[in-house]
């Protein structure tokens, strides 16, 4: 399917992810959508946002949000299983001041944590992962995703 994106979507991380650009998207699903996080906190960083091109969860209709916490749940669900986390931070940034890098397109951010890595603020302030980490994840994590899309 082609999605034809406007002025200000092409500027989007999320829309130009839902058009196959920058290879990031692990999951299309419905409504909502999953990437990975391109400047991680940590490795495993997700990303899951509503699919329409919107900026606050006021903006989401009633099926939106339940499509958007089910692609949430699903995606902590295949980090446990992938990844083997101890627990997750899983949260929104709304407007620049509390941190959001994309202000304009609604997303949750979902952080895997582990015994023993650094404590969540410091995480959330400072720390970058390796980039180099980041295909390897996607590759790990692809999979599960398409069987997610594959079941419907
Ligand atoms: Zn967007």
């Amino acid at each position: 399917m082609e999605y034809i994106l406007s002025e200000k979507e092409k500027e989007c991380i999320f829309c130009l992810g839902l058009a196959d650009e920058g290879g990031l998207t692990l999951y299309k699903g419905p409504l909502a959508m999953v990437m990975m996080n391109k400047y991680p906190y940590i490795n495993g960083h997700l990303l899951a946002a509503p699919k329409r091109h919107i900026a606050g969860l006021d903006d989401l209709t009633l099926e939106e949000m339940a499509d958007l916490l089910r692609t949430v749940n699903n995606a902590i669900k295949i980090l446990k299983k992938v990844m083997k986390p101890d627990g997750f931070n899983v949260g929104l940034n709304l407007g620049v001041v509390a941190g959001a890098g994309v202000e304009q397109h609604l997303h949750f951010h979902i952080v895997p944590r582990w015994h023993g890595d650094t404590n969540a603020m410091t995480v959330f302030a400072e720390v970058r992962v390796i980039p180099e980490h980041l295909e390897a994840t996607y590759q790990n994590l692809k999979p599960h995703f398409e069987a997610l899309e594959g079941a419907g």
